[in-house]
């Protein structure tokens, strides 16, 4: 079997997964965070959590393309190379030293992510270093410029709702109030929302169906969360603003 074989077959099953993740978060609410409850097992505390699970996608990330020769294949794929270490960068080590922990994190939970992490660290590292061909100009092919722009957009959105619900909470405090700042006016769960943003642009940044592929399933992960957390801020909180959207503001 090739490798591109083989690539193709990791392709095909991100978005499998992407199709059965939806499916199972329909019936079962991920539980970790406000969800976490007993019956999963043994857990680890969730700072620790975020860094091993985020660790193969920057990291991983990171090996494959230098592996593949990608910083030899001209400005496109060094700038894709830079929007994905930006975003876990952040994620893997910053996100989990700044927020407010509350609740531990089930192994399995994290067990899932690292392998889903490897899938689509390997899948997009190799499509912009091996596999996708990028001319000189791509960086200014409007797709690359657009879906670059909804990326900052979808990272700074993400960036800053995670930072009103930080702020929600004095150090050492593990509950949950209603947030008022941002896009938590129009809807439950604004991060998540700039994260789709942020793949959705990746994608079209792109062009492949490896970042297709984790838009799809970003889609998939987050859109049944956010209607739990918008179940349980409605079955929380008597005075939970009756507008508010789950997701996308004024849509759904
Ligand atoms: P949540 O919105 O559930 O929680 C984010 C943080 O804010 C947690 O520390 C949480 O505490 C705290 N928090 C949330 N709501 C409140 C509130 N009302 N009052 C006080 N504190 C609150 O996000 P996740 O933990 O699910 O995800 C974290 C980040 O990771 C997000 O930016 C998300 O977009 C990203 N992510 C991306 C995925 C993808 O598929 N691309 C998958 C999952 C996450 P606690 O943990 O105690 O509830």
């Amino acid at each position: 079997m090739t490798e591109s074989e083989w690539y193709s077959g990791a392709v095909v099953l991100l978005y499998v997964l992407a199709a059965v993740t939806f499916g199972l978060l329909r019936f079962i609410t991920a539980p970790y965070g406000r969800h976490e409850r007993q019956g999963f097992g043994p857990t680890v505390p969730a700072r620790l959590g975020w860094v091993v699970m985020e660790s193969p996608s920057g990291l991983g990330f990171a090996l494959i393309f230098l592996a593949s020769g990608g910083f030899e294949k001209g400005l496109a794929p060094v700038a894709l190379f830079g929007l994905w270490q930006l975003h876990y960068t952040f994620r893997t080590f910053i996100f989990p030293f700044r927020m407010r922990v509350g609740r531990p994190m089930p192994v399995f939970v994290m067990g899932l992510a690292i392998l889903f992490n490897c899938l689509n660290a390997y899948v997009n590292a190799r499509w912009i270093g091996h596999f996708g061909s990028y001319p000189a100009d791509w960086v200014t092919d409007p797709r690359f410029v657009i879906g670059s722009g909804l990326f900052l957009a979808g990272f700074a959105i993400n960036l800053h709702s995670d930072g009103v619900l930080r702020r929600l909470r004095a150090p050492g405090e593990t509950g949950y109030c209603i947030p008022h700042e941002g896009l938590h006016r129009y809807v439950s769960a604004p991060n998540y929302f700039g994260e789709i943003i942020e793949w959705t642009g990746f994608a079209l940044a792109t062009w492949s169906p490896a970042g297709l592929g984790f838009a799809v399933y970003s889609v998939a992960n987050l859109l049944p969360r956010a209607l739990d957390h918008h179940r349980w801020y409605h079955a929380t909180f008597e005075d939970y603003p009756p507008e508010r959207k789950a997701l996308i503001p004024f849509v759904l």
